[in-house]
């Protein structure tokens, strides 16, 4: 169904006639999170932003800034002295998504066949992984010099297929559906191994990284690689106002997030607009650049030190700060509509959903989500409420987190999509539009 509309003309907030069009490139430029932030960086250097160096001291000068640790980032627009104590508007989202990742020892042999070990990366839905062309992409550490460096990389060829098992020979796959062992059943295959071929060393799949790397062999010291689906992404559709892609979950909030703090860059309001892009949320977290850590906190310090804030400022000015959580939300499935609470039902384009939960695994309470509202309110961008049914578990996001860490009101909010966690999801051309105002409405306002 199609939302309701708000036209230019009624919206002060700078347009992107494009945005859905932008979203797909993005989705298509950013296999791995290294990508996404490398895409990010690409986008807000465009727009006058600088980058800094996160191991050196940050500028006291008012300006433009982003730091990149790993797959994830932290943008910021400095404002001038009258600004120096003012709260922090952080619009929080995360790079990773569910996948495939390469194993150390990454040569398998198996029934005649060249295979790629793997280990499975957060909860992905196993089976929309069969019978895809696959490529490789991910960073390379190498040594150069004696000392080691990180390359980003791409395969653009299909070189890996995980088949799925002939009908034929699991005569019971449609009664009882299919069971995929994480184990055994999911490496992908890439060649058909050759019969002479005993040599190990170096490994076949070693070669080939050297290859893509442009090293040698003897200088790749360890990966971070994971397999992605070549087929691009696609408008589709009757109306061709939907999303088809890899990814959505949560490229899709990360370069709203961009889209939006480019359009707000040159008329910031009363707080410091922050972007924080973390890594690693599909697997809890709990890691140097998660948000179940010191991560962000340290980056606000350091701004609001760089500012000329002392401690106890610093303090005061969190305490005055909103954080907006955005990740996908769960549209109604038409064909599982009683997965859904009946009274929150989420409709596609129809405006940014807002996601309570009452055991807390959505940060979002009646104070932020009045903020919120609030703001949607004033500019006419529709918003819709999702809460997850009392008999399934419910899923969680950034935004508890960041809120514990942080001690900071949250809001949790995200685009309808549908297929979270496949291979292939889907989400609304115009949800990208609200969402992208609705994050300029919070940094404006
Ligand atoms: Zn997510």
């Amino acid at each position: 169904m199609s939302g309701p509309q708000t036209s230019p003309s009624q919206s002060p907030l700078s347009e992107f006639p494009n945005i859905a069009t932008d979203l797909l490139e993005d989705l298509e430029a950013s296999p791995t999170p290294y990508h996404a932030v490398e895409r990010a960086a690409s986008l807000l250097k465009k727009g006058g932003f600088e980058v800094v160096d996160h191991r050196g001291a940050l500028s006291s000068e008012p300006g433009r800034y982003y730091l990149i640790v790993g797959g994830a980032m932290v943008a910021w627009v400095q404002g001038d002295s009258d600004q120096a104590q003012a709260a922090y508007t952080v619009v929080g989202a995360h790079t990773d998504s569910p996948n495939l990742r390469v194993r150390a020892h990454a040569d398998v042999v198996s029934g005649g066949w060249d295979q790629i070990g793997v280990e499975t990366y957060g909860g992905l839905l196993l089976n929309s992984w069969l019978d895809r062309d696959l490529a490789l992409a991910g960073r390379v550490s190498v040594l150069v010099d004696d000392t080691s460096q990180q390359i980003l990389v791409r395969d653009h060829s299909p070189i890996l297929r995980i088949p799925q098992l002939a009908i034929h020979l699991d005569r019971e796959v449609r009664d009882k559906g299919l069971k995929l062992n994480a184990q055994t059943q999911m490496n992908p295959l890439w060649a058909t191994h050759s019969p002479d071929d005993n040599s190990n060393d170096p490994s076949a799949f070693v070669s080939y990284l050297a290859d893509l790397a442009d090293v040698a062999t003897d200088q790749i010291l360890s990966w971070d690689l994971m397999a992605y689906d070549t087929q691009s992404p696609a408008l589709v559709g009757r109306d061709l106002d939907m999303i088809a892609s890899a990814r959505i979950d949560n490229l899709f909030s990360t370069f709203c997030g961009v889209h939006a703090l480019l359009a707000v860059a040159d008329t910031v309001g009363s707080s410091t607009p922050v972007l924080a892009l973390y890594d690693h949320e599909e697997v809890g977290s709990e890691t140097s650049t998660g948000a179940a850590g010191a991560f962000l906190g340290a980056i606000l310090e350091r701004i609001s030190v760089a500012k000329g804030l002392d401690r106890a400022e610093h303090l005061v000015a969190l305490a005055n700060s909103f954080v907006v959580s955005a990740d996908g939300a769960h549209a109604t499935n038409p064909n599982y509509v009683d997965k859904h609470e009946p009274n929150h039902h989420i409709a596609m384009n129809a405006g940014v959903v807002i996601k309570r939960n009452a055991n807390q695994r959505y940060a979002t309470d009646a104070t932020s989500e009045a903020h919120f509202r609030a703001i949607c309110s004033r500019l006419a961008i529709p918003v819709q409420t999702y809460i997850h049914r009392n008999d399934l578990p419910c899923g969680s996001t950034i935004g508890p987190i960041t809120s514990g860490e942080l001690a900071v009101s949250t809001v949790d909010i995200g685009a309808p999509q549908l297929a979270m966690h496949s291979i292939r999801e889907l989400a609304g051309t115009e949800d990208a539009r609200f969402l992208s105002q609705a994050l300029q409405a919070v940094w404006s306002a």
